[in-house]
């Protein structure tokens, strides 16, 4: 007689084997984050990292908030007292061992200590947004661009400068933000469009290829600057506004039609890249596009912040903007951070680094 298979026992095996698929590669992905938990720290840890840091001169309200902070960072039991000792007797000042406590990991402060001390990064550490995983970035550019402050190098390499074009690139969060930051390392996602796009006046649009759309906020001020340039004897129109992605795929590959892939780069945004994808950038002209020393871009330069514009790509920040100046490209921001721009004289990236993301 033919034995009666057992079911119960394949059960089980089945079961066991779906469990172990299931719990290995947990297992396997969550052991690095487990090695990072400390163990219990111990109280003579704590008491010689506590005894050096006073030896530095930390007052009793610094060394409690210091312990604090370490033990957030779970790096209690990964920095040994004698580090802290160590960094002082190099000639690091408290502020830099107060970084170097709070930012670096084990490895990069013992690489650290077996170099020479380094009064570049006594510098650099003061500065606010410094980043020590960029370390290397900043020196170098330092080296190629000896006459750049510290300061503006940590902001260019926070802008990306040093690399190239369309590199270590990042899709925005907030297309929809009035200070939604696009530039060659930010791009908006495919499927973005704005919601609130309005039809724009024959009045105030050149709309000889189609009627162009504009965010309603920033049209509403459009309508308001061309007024008051109008009642000043100045006359301008929008030219181009709102374009799509696929608009912008069009544009980009005509021109890469008959030019090299770097001239393209230069003169036309690649899809997803250019602002005039959030609705809110205008090409102004005057039967032709406004360039400097025409009337209009005089009038535009003077004015336009006060309506809530700035232009975009100026004639001597194009190694900031990474664009050729586009003295006709002005660009809806609100009022606010329109007449800061302008006040301080800065490119609308500068302002992002400095006054958006340091917020985020
Ligand atoms: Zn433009």
């Amino acid at each position: 007689m033919k034995k009666k298979p057992n079911y119960r026992l394949r059960r089980i095996v089945a079961l066991v084997i779906l469990i172990l698929l299931i719990l290995v590669p947990i297992l396997i992905f969550n052991r690095a984050n487990i090695s990072h938990i400390p163990t219990k720290i111990k109280y003579s840890e704590y008491k010689s990292i506590v005894n050096s840091l006073y030896k530095v001169d930390f007052s009793n309200g610094e060394v409690r908030d210091m312990i604090e902070t370490l033990k957030k960072k779970k790096k209690i039991n990964e920095i040994r007292y004698d580090y802290i000792e160590s960094l002082k007797d190099k000639g690091y000042s408290k502020d830099t061992i107060i970084y170097v406590l709070k930012n670096l990991s084990k490895t990069e402060m013992t690489k650290l200590l077996n170099r020479k001390y380094d009064k570049d990064l006594e510098e650099y550490v003061l500065i606010n947004g410094f980043d020590y995983s960029k370390y290397n970035r900043y020196l170098s550019y330092q080296k190629n661009n000896k006459n750049v402050k510290k300061e503006d190098i940590v902001l260019r390499i926070e802008l990306k400068i040093d690399l190239d074009n369309y590199e270590d690139t990042e899709e925005i969060e907030d297309p929809d933000s009035l200070l939604a930051y696009v530039n060659k390392h930010r791009y908006i996602s495919k499927d973005y469009e704005p919601s609130d796009l309005v039809d724009m006046d024959d009045k105030y649009s050149n709309n000889y290829y189609g009627v162009n759309k504009l965010r309603k906020e920033a049209y509403e001020h459009f309508k308001e600057m061309v007024d008051a340039a109008n009642k000043a004897g100045i006359e301008f129109l929008a030219d181009t506004t709102y374009r799509s992605y696929e608009d912008q795929e069009i544009i980009y590959n005509n021109y890469a039609y008959e030019h090299t892939k770097d001239e393209t780069d230069k003169y036309a945004a690649r899809p997803g890249y250019s602002e005039h994808e959030l609705g809110t950038a205008i090409d102004v002209s005057n039967v032709w596009y406004i360039e400097e020393g025409d009337e209009e871009y005089e009038w535009i330069q003077k004015n336009s912040w006060k309506y809530g514009f700035i232009m975009r790509y100026k004639k001597g920040k194009e190694d900031i903007t990474k664009y050729a100046a586009e003295d006709w490209h002005i660009r809806y921001v609100g009022v606010k951070t329109a007449t800061l721009i302008h006040n301080k004289g800065i490119t609308f990236d500068e302002y992002w680094i400095k006054y958006v993301k340091k917020d985020n």
